[in-house]
């Protein structure tokens, strides 16, 4: 009689999450042939104690089939001990080819993969009804190689959970590939280190900052990843909602995250494919490319030879940000004809061919350049070169408080003042949010905060509040606005979307300070503004013909008039949706499409 041979699952490490087929399979044999340390010792003394226990870990393939062979002859049960599943990473398949060839006869019993064991240390279902109903299990290329179908940038373009066994050791390389891959910057991310174990440490995190944390926690080795929405259930026992991760996850990552519209341009082939990558990581973006290059990426746009200036020309107010790959004095050139203001400007970056270096060139603060900065090199895994003088000093300029807030700086010409004292140390009062100070200026030295205006003593910044205290003062506004909008029939998004960008622009306003669209509900089927509105997840507000004859506004539209009875459209829906009559930009119309912008007036104790 010929001695058994079975491949068995040891499970994730616990000792009671070994199945009892296992167990028994352990009770009875005379040789196991087990898998290293991530093998729990507790598991082996399932075994009897005269059985031969063998650690695979310093044996070849050959050397464990001979073991394996000689067992057999002398009439053995052998069982061959593998972590988790055999089937996953067990290399199972080439023993098994021998054991073929010997004619030796062989089972396999499953075992709870550490896959599992790490999805229910954090409590997640990975195919969550709603989010996504796949899960793929992989690990990303590092000394063993996987095949290029396979690369983690292609394999995640898709909402599903991705578990990835053996691929901790590079932390950075991995989170680059999922931006590369589109997952945006905020998906779940935790990392289970010895699932199941006495010693088992989770860590929770989003793509921007799992590195860190990771680095932080020293584990190197014997993790699982689980990537994606389906991680962070929604819901009060959710570990990714604990404080710690709420902070990382809503509070700083989702604040420090550039969210505008931007356009790559890139003039050569190395610089079009790194614009690829780079766009591919972005919530909203567009690449430029001359005519010439388009040919590998259909979703290209393209330009003519010597074309650069002119698109930029058009481009410049439409896109919250313009990035260029290419040499920084070819973008100093042909952006300096178009420069206005600091409030105004658009971001503008500038990164070299091989994404080593991301330059923050302009408009860093309110423009958001320097976050952008730091987006994309956390993409191409450079370096953001940022100069202005209080990111270098670690301090938070007050026109970026306001710009990370989406608050509107309502007199620019103090920002340098008050960053100057600031850099300086010199007192400055502070009637900010308190949960602002206690994040921000808490520990700086010269600032205070103070509870009411009549307090303050020093130069001072305030939101919301318009009393006047004497004292010099640097004016934010949470005000929000809504932009009443008329078009003809059947007009594409991107016109409105041009019209309504350069009436903000007018005013001086950014897109992300709009709070709502506001039109007839003659509109209320109109596709071109039904799609802008769902791409900036913006809110739109219906008016009938009686709400909208009742206001009182600056301009009629006899047009409207004539063939709808509608004596304002754009003026009287901003009003209406903003509650009142602060009109602040009155109509302006571009290419077909009428914008109107009303101030949503913000109502808070500072606000008299
Ligand atoms: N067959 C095993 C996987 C073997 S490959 C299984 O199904 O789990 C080894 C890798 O598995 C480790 O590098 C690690 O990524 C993962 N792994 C194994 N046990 C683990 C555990 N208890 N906790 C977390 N990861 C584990």
């Amino acid at each position: 009689m010929k001695g058994k041979v079975i491949i068995a699952g040891a499970g994730p490490g616990a000792v009671d999450l070994i199945t009892l087929r296992a167990k028994t399979a352990l009770e009875q044999a005379d040789v196991i042939i087990y898998a290293g340390s991530l093998v729990n010792p507790d598991i082996l003394a399932f075994a009897r104690s005269d059985s031969e226990k063998i650690n695979s870990a310093g044996l070849s393939l050959d050397e464990v089939i001979t073991v394996i062979q000689n067992a057999v002859k002398a009439d053995k049960q052998v069982v061959r001990l593998h972590t988790g599943d055999p089937a996953m990473y067990g290399a199972i398949s080439e023993q098994m080819n021998e054991l073929d060839k010997l004619d030796i006869d062989y089972e396999v019993i499953p075992g709870v993969s550490s896959v599992f064991a790490a999805a229910a240390a954090v409590k997640a279902e990975l195919t969550m009804p709603g989010i996504t109903q796949t899960a793929i299990l992989t690990r990303r290329a590092g000394r063993t190689p996987v095949p290029e179908a396979e690369n983690i940038s292609r394999l995640a373009a898709n909402n599903a959970s991705l578990a990835l066994f053996l691929s901790v050791a590079d932390m950075p390389g991995l989170v680059k590939d999922l931006i590369a891959a589109g997952r945006p910057a905020e998906t779940p991310i935790a990392v289970v280190y010895r699932a199941s174990w006495p010693n088992e440490k989770i860590v929770c995190g989003t793509l921007a900052d799992i590195s860190e944390k990771i680095q932080a926690a020293g584990i190197k080795r014997q993790a699982i990843i689980l990537v994606g929405k389906a991680i962070a259930r929604s819901g009060e026992k959710s570990l990714l909602y604990d404080s710690g991760f709420a902070h990382g996850y809503r509070g700083t990552a989702q604040e420090l995250k550039f969210s505008g519209k931007t356009a790559l341009y890139a003039i050569t082939r190395q610089g079009a494919l790194k614009a690829g990558e780079i766009s591919g990581g972005l919530n909203n973006a567009e690449v430029f490319v001359p005519e010439g290059l388009t040919a590998d990426h259909s979703d290209f746009k393209s330009f003519g030879s010597n074309k650069l200036g002119k698109l930029l020309r058009l481009n410049w107010h439409l896109y919250d940000a313009h990035l260029f790959v290419m040499a920084a004095g070819i973008v100093v050139r042909k952006i300096a004809p178009l420069l206005e203001g600091k409030t105004v400007d658009p971001a503008v970056v500038v990164c070299d061919e091989l994404g080593n270096n991301c330059i923050s060139l302009l408009s860093g603060h309110i423009g958001g350049a320097n976050r952008l900065a730091t987006t994309v090199a956390g993409i191409t895994g450079g370096n953001a070169v940022i100069t202005t003088a209080t990111d270098t000093r670690k301090l938070i300029a007050f026109d970026e408080l306001a710009a990370r807030n989406n608050w509107q700086v309502c007199n620019p010409e103090m920002i340098k003042v008050f960053n100057a004292r600031l850099l300086a140390g010199d007192s400055i009062d502070l009637l900010l949010p308190e949960d602002v100070f206690e994040k921000h200026y808490r520990d700086i030295r010269g600032l205070h905060q103070i509870v009411t205006i009549e307090k303050a003593e020093h130069p001072v910044v305030v939101l919301n509040c318009k009393k006047d205290t004497g004292l010099p003062c640097l004016r934010l506004t949470s005000t929000g606005y809504a932009v009443g909008i008329g078009c003809r029939l059947d007009i594409s998004a991107d016109k409105i979307e041009k019209a309504v960008r350069a009436a903000l622009n007018t005013a001086g306003l950014k897109l992300q300070m709009v709070k709502c669209l506001a039109s007839t509900d003659l509109k209320r089927y109109e596709s071109g503004l039904l799609d802008f509105a769902t791409e900036y997840s913006l809110l739109i507000r219906f008016y009938g013909k009686k709400m909208l004859n009742s206001v009182k506004t600056p301009h009629s539209s006899p047009r409207a008039e004539k063939e709808f009875g509608i004596r304002s459209v754009a003026e009287a829906a901003a009003m209406l949706a903003a509650g009142n009559d602060h009109l602040i930009l009155e109509k302006q119309k571009l290419d077909g499409v009428t914008v109107a912008i009303a101030a949503i007036v913000p109502t808070g104790s500072n606000n008299e």
